[in-house]
């Protein structure tokens, strides 16, 4: 078989594309890291589970879920057999690269008012100019009350821009080096224009928009300080092809994983090994902080549902993580015939070719990579096989080309088992990023027949 879509043709191909067309939905209204935590635990609701509060015994069966600081989430269900004896853990990320606003971050210049701002992860700061910016996130205010803000989504609002040169006066700017042509320090968001009436001192533009603000959500300027405000492209995940057998839409990496990954998880119906799907924060920036894979959020979530199996003691918790399975489920590069002297034909990832799994990643000599082990493939291929999903293995990229990391050394740290398991996407942290929607089927079969069946 070729491809997936020779696999799924007639009423299969309906199914991938309803499946598609219910993730391209959650990708449309998913656009930061809260707002996927929050999705994600009205879906985890909708199917059952409850937030672990208050919880005084565990049952094989039962379904919970961890939010932390709304900006991570561990989801749980509980297995027959303990938990010391091992899980089998999906683990993705729902950060994507994007445009932080700065904590001082309002000022007008020459009767223009902007939004100075700090990128957030691994962007071409060039392809974020020029193009309509929508505003998400929150305004934490001293009395404890969080604003939340989304302008730039609905067809009727407004948008935010950060400015390019023109063509015409581009003769210098076009000789400089990719990273140059738009340097950080220069990403500003243009806000307003209209000046504040009846002022005819300093700012009069930066006044009428602080007017703005503050009768609308409330805000002060200083409120700013204490705020996590993200410009991300404006605008829906769209259909790709005239045949519309992809999905382009902004933060596919890593949410096309972790929707795939959570709706496995939710499906997950009286396993024999505890299933859990972990959706981490910061993993553009590191993995490191409270809500990043590195945290020890996911290990005391553990060690809870221990002390509620068996008496707590600090090896049952050690055991339980050197005995569980992960994949870390995150994007892989898909071959691009635009850009094909990168790649390495044999052992790149291919759209319609199904889930690929990348033994290791790193960089230029495998380093920083966590490599999972040729043993640990060997079951991974078993369950793929013996539930007909179709897998391709993978690297980023040719040798010495480039490179990229997950979360999979995190967990693998723990002295667990982690391979890389991911879909394929094409321009990956552009402002839109592209992937199959037949891979997106299998990955979320795959993920389903490794909690179902991975030992
Ligand atoms: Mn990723
Ligand atoms: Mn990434």
């Amino acid at each position: 078989m070729k491809t997936v879509w020779e696999k799924y043709n007639g009423k299969e191909q309906k199914k991938v594309m309803a499946f598609s067309e219910d993730y391209r939905q959650f990708l449309s209204n998913v656009k930061t890291e809260r707002e996927a935590v929050r999705e994600s635990v009205a879906l985890a609701e909708k199917a059952g589970f409850k937030p672990f509060k208050n919880v005084k015994k565990l049952k094989p069966g039962d379904k919970f879920y961890f939010n932390n600081r709304d900006k991570s989430l561990a989801l749980f269900v509980i297995g027959k057999k303990k938990i010391e004896e091992g899980m089998n853990i999906l683990g993705a990320h729902i950060d994507s690269p994007r445009i932080d606003l700065k904590q001082n971050p309002l000022y007008e210049d020459n009767g223009l008012a902007f939004f100075d701002t700090h990128y957030y992860g691994g962007i071409k700061n060039y392809q974020w100019v020029a193009r309509p910016l929508a505003l998400h996130g929150v305004v934490c205010k001293k009395d404890g009350t969080n604003i939340d803000v989304c302008i730039g989504e609905n067809e009727d609002d407004p948008i935010l821009e950060i400015s390019d040169l023109l063509p015409h006066l581009a003769r210098e700017q076009m000789t400089k080096t990719g990273n140059k042509i738009v340097e950080g320090e220069d990403l500003n968001a243009l806000i307003g224009s209209l000046p504040a009436k009846g002022e005819e001192e300093k700012d009069p533009v930066k006044k009428n928009i602080l007017a703005l603000l503050k009768d609308k959500y409330g805000i002060e300027e200083d409120d700013f300080l204490s705020s996590e405000l993200e410009l991300v492209p404006a605008g829906k995940a769209r259909d790709l092809g005239l045949d519309r057998s992809m999905i382009m839409g902004y933060g596919h990496d890593d949410r096309i994983c972790a929707y795939t990954s959570l709706m496995a998880l939710l499906e997950s119906k009286d396993p024999d090994r505890t299933s859990v799907c972990i959706l981490t924060d910061k993993e553009e920036i590191g993995s490191i902080g409270a809500t990043g894979a590195s945290s020890s959020f996911f290990e005391n979530a553990v060690a809870e549902l221990i002390a509620l199996q068996d008496n707590y003691h600090e090896l049952r918790l050690r055991h339980a993580l050197e005995n569980s399975r992960m994949l870390s489920s995150d994007v892989s590069v898909a071959y691009d015939p635009n850009y094909p002297s990168v790649s390495e034909s044999k052992n790149t990832a291919f759209f319609g070719k199904g889930i690929s799994f990348n033994k290791f990643t790193g960089s230029g000599g495998k380093f920083n990579s966590s490599e999972a082990s040729a043993e640990f493939v060997a079951k991974i291929r078993k369950v793929m096989d013996d539930n007909k999903v179709m897998f391709q293995f993978s690297e980023i990229g040719k040798v010495d080309q480039g490179g990229g990391g997950t979360i999979a050394y995190i967990l693998a740290n723990k002295n667990m088992d982690v391979i890389d398991a991911g879909i394929p996407v094409q321009n990956m942290h552009a402002p839109f990023e592209t992937a199959s929607k037949g891979d997106l089927y299998e990955a979320y079969r795959a993920y389903k027949a490794f909690l179902k069946e991975m030992k």
